[in-house]
């Protein structure tokens, strides 16, 4: 069996070998960028993403005086220096990719998820996994309590929500994140023949997206005095003052019990475009990995399970923690 490849954290994901930082949050020499929510987005040498993802980065302003961004079609082998490299759909927004690397030389492999779903989302692609001996994976909602209902049933609540405001001459607000949410929120919309307005933050990401989303409702920008029987989709935190509207968030967050009170929301649906607990463990037998890192939420709970299991697997980026507060003292 081929050494695995090595994996640092030097405060965020290096693979050494390549040279080569992961999802990092401040400018690199050389960069894979999985996705484009903003935590990931930052200028980088050399960018490593999807074509959707480096579009994206440019209307938020992040891919200025942007570097050299190469952005290979998703499944094609991407030769690169001593490196074979494949982007695969990730299944949580769209236009995001994993990133799984073979090392020429001896064949050794690794497949990086960033954020990911499993499930079949409305506005992504659907999630494809690759076997590899090393996995870096996102453990978000990795406890046996995050377990999310069908996605179905959250949209069939979703739109009962908005038919029945309508109905009482109210205005359903929907939230969700401008990117990601908010697409998936509006092909969720895409047959019901119901205007929507969105926020100018959603309808600039919207625009950039829709060659890539399916059908998407009748939708135009928010205008506070024509609102009246039309549904609006908005991002979280928004300020918005109207009469009769009701509110409802959608995020995974919504899964535990007091999400309603916290988010001051009317309605609290636990829509999400990561994985579950179930989900998280189905990737690891999918994968079939000889060692795990876990990065994002219950690392240390879950990488403990998987010893349990009888896994190679660590919290990646903890031990520097634990480093830094026993050299502080
Ligand atoms: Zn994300």
């Amino acid at each position: 069996m081929p050494p695995l490849i090595e994996v640092t954290h030097p405060r965020g994901i290096y693979l050494p070998e390549a040279d080569l930082w992961l999802d990092p949050h401040f400018g690199r020499e050389r960069a894979f960028v999985s996705h484009a929510h903003s935590d990931h987005v930052a200028r980088h040498g050399l960018t490593i993403c999807t074509e959707i993802t480096h579009q994206l980065m440019v209307v938020r302003k992040a891919a200025k005086k942007a570097g050299i961004v190469v952005s290979p079609q998703m499944r094609e082998v991407f030769e690169w220096e001593g490196w074979k490299i494949r982007l695969l759909p990730a299944g949580h927004i769209t236009g995001s990719a994993m990133l799984h690397l073979t090392r020429k030389i001896d064949g050794a492999t690794l497949l990086y998820t960033g954020d990911y779903k499993l499930r079949q989302g409305l506005s992504a692609e659907r999630c494809e996994l690759m076997q590899a001996d090393t996995l870096i994976m996102e453990t978000t909602f990795g406890l046996p309590k995050y377990h999310f209902p069908p996605a179905e049933d959250v949209i069939a609540q979703m739109l009962a929500f908005v038919r029945d405001t309508l109905r009482d001459g109210g205005i359903p607000v929907l939230l969700g994140y401008s990117l990601g949410k908010a697409q998936e929120i509006l092909c969720a919309l895409g047959d019901e023949g119901l205007p929507v307005m969105v926020h100018p933050s959603v309808a600039q990401i919207t625009e950039v997206l829709a060659p890539h989303l399916g059908k998407l409702p009748q939708w135009r920008l928010f205008k506070a005095d024509e609102v009246t029987g039309h549904v609006l989709v908005f991002p979280p935190g928004s300020k918005l003052e109207l009469p009769k509207m009701r509110t409802a968030m959608l995020s995974g967050w919504a899964i535990q019990a007091s999400a309603k009170y916290r988010y001051g929301v009317d309605l609290a649906l636990p829509l999400s475009d990561h994985a579950d607990y179930p989900e998280l463990h189905e990737t690891v037998e999918m994968v079939k990995p000889r060692r795990i890192y876990l990065v994002h939420g219950s690392t240390r709970e879950f990488a403990a399970e998987l010893r349990l299991r009888g896994y190679d697997a660590r919290a990646l980026g903890k031990e520097d923690q634990l480093e830094l507060s026993l050299s502080a003292h």
